[in-house]
């Protein structure tokens, strides 16, 4: 049975408080009457009501974006990296509360939330860099007299839909290069745990981003669609689940606007037989019960091959005692609640129902888990197979399953066929099979020995097939081609007296 943490009395933080758009630089309390509880997942209680927007508040928003983007666009770059590097200064000095807003309304363990916070603050370092990022090109004396340069220019109003799963990190993939590219920002977290953002939308007016450059609106569909519709929205960048993503993307696209929608997962670790089993062991218990199993980029599928998936599903067995559930402030624990008790019971059927579909449940997550918040225990299946509901759907809670295949080719395939792509890993001492690995497999992020590959942040995170509509994956060099549209000049500074008419196609010789 999994290790359970006693969660500590935080009966303070149960008066519920009130969470509002942040507008033009303050906060705006909501008009529509329209509102949603947030929860604080280890204890299972309601803490705060957020306001949802209807369309015409979120209309506010998106006017406050476009009155102050010709100012930002023609912030100078050196005053916008000034202003990056002191976002910077703030988000690392204040990561402890961030973090606190994601342990207390996501539920993950602390250390988690200040590694969110890391992962994002890295994409708020690397736009520091944006004078280099968004230099052009020049090509002089393209024809006789003549220069031809590019530039990159920002887009306009930009706006931003976000996941559960990553509070503070995504939303900063997406402000971060939007910003400092020069484009103005409407952010739509979601409504599970809308804390951090404005907590964020605070701490960038105190780093000097003027007012409207960065604007929050909570809700649901209704906010999503007024932003999608919204004629002066002229980009969208989405996360979430896939059949949302879809939606997104197809709406934002039919309205003209710029989109890239990342969607859900179903990520394969292939475990070959001469792989380290205590390694892949380590990295598959990490991987699939790391906040829960509520990442984009979990391990939810091993796939053993040949021989090793009996000593391999053994060492997994052996390590899920040790893993500690319990409240996410508590610093032992290692793993915290699901989102909802709606999620927890969803999680928890796919349990139930394995064995009439024909698998193993060889360790049951409903066993032992704390009564009051959303906590399920790590479960483990073996004898998975793709037709069944377990493979077939995104789980996103702490369910691993085990497939069993003969060969590499076999295991590839499974993967390729999936209708996800978002992440897959392999697990293997053979350099020659990995390198086939990368060359074949079909998803965005590759990882060889590694078992969450979330690339750098100079390079750019997306998926393929069902993980991403669009053809740009998020932050990176990807981030800034996003948020910007390209320009070419053409120049001469002519001799008047060499000036004629000639109704001729440019000549470039
Ligand atoms: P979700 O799709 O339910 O919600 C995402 C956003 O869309 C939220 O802001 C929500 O308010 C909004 N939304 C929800 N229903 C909507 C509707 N009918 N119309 C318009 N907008 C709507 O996703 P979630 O449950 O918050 O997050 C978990 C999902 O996100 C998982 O599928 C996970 O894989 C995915 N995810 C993907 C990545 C990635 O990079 N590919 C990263 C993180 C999370």
């Amino acid at each position: 049975m999994t290790e359970v943490v006693q969660a500590p009395d935080r009966a303070d933080e149960r008066e519920l408080k009130r969470i509002s758009h942040w507008i033009g630089g303050r906060i705006v309390p909501g008009e529509s009457g329209r509102s949603g509880p947030v929860y604080n997942p280890a204890l299972g209680v309601q803490t705060a009501e957020v306001d949802f927007a209807s369309a015409e508040e979120v209309g506010r928003a998106v006017a406050a974006a476009k009155e102050a983007f010709p100012a930002w666009r023609a912030t100078s770059l050196s005053q916008r990296q000034d202003i990056l590097f002191r976002i910077r200064e703030f988000v690392h000095d204040r990561r402890e509360e961030i973090a606190k807003f994601l342990t207390d309304e996501h539920g993950k363990v602390f250390s988690d939330a200040l590694g969110e916070v890391q992962r994002g603050l890295e994409v708020v370092e690397h736009v520091c860099g944006i004078p280099t990022l968004l230099r052009g090109s020049f090509s002089e004396q393209a024809s006789t007299g003549f220069d031809v340069y590019s530039i990159r220019q920002p887009l306009g109003v930009a706006a931003g839909i976000t996941p559960f799963n990553f509070p503070a990190m995504v939303p900063m993939w997406m402000w971060a290069p939007a910003l400092a590219c020069g484009n103005t920002f409407v952010l739509k977290p979601s409504e599970k745990d809308p804390s951090a953002s404005i907590y964020t939308a605070e701490l960038l007016k105190e780093a000097g981003v003027p007012d409207g450059v960065f604007n929050v609106v909570h809700g649901d569909k209704v906010a999503v669609d007024a932003l999608l519709e919204h004629p002066d929205v002229a980009a969208i960048s989405f996360v979430g689940s896939t059949p949302i993503a879809r939606y997104v993307y197809e709406t934002a696209t039919s309205r003209g606007k710029r989109c890239q929608a990342l969607g859900g997962a179903k990520n394969h670790m292939i475990v070959l037989p001469d792989a380290d089993i205590d390694m892949a062991a380590d990295a598959a218990v990490s991987a699939a019960y790391g906040s829960a199993g509520e990442r984009c980029m979990a391990v939810s599928m091993v796939v053993a091959v040949g021989d090793v998936a009996d000593p391999l599903i053994a060492a997994i067995k052996d390590r899920i005692p040790r893993v500690k559930v319990g409240d996410g402030m508590d610093t032992s624990s290692e793993m915290g609640p699901l989102i909802t008790r709606e999620h927890r019971e969803k999680v928890a059927s796919y349990v139930e129902k394995a064995p009439q579909e024909g698998a193993t449940v060889v360790v049951d997550g409903r066993d032992g888990a704390p009564d009051d918040g959303f906590f399920l225990g790590p479960s483990l299946l073996d004898n998975v197979a793709p037709e069944m509901d377990n493979y077939r759907d995104e789980i996103f809670g702490p369910v691993l399953g085990v497939t069993r295949v003969s060969t590499y080719d076999e295991a590839v395939r499974l993967v390729n066929e999936n209708p996800y792509g978002n992440g897959t890993a392999i697990f293997t001492r053979d350099g020659g099979v990995a390198r086939q690995f990368q060359f074949e497999v079909q998803a965005g992020m590759v990882g060889i020995n590694v078992p969450i590959p979330v690339p750098v942040a100079y390079y750019s995170f997306g998926g393929w097939k069902n993980s991403l509509f669009g053809d740009r994956h998020i932050y990176g060099p990807e981030g800034i081609d996003f948020y910007t549209r390209s320009k070419v000049v053409t120049s001469r500074w002519p001799d008047p007296a060499t000036s004629k008419v000639d109704l001729g196609f440019p000549q470039t010789r």
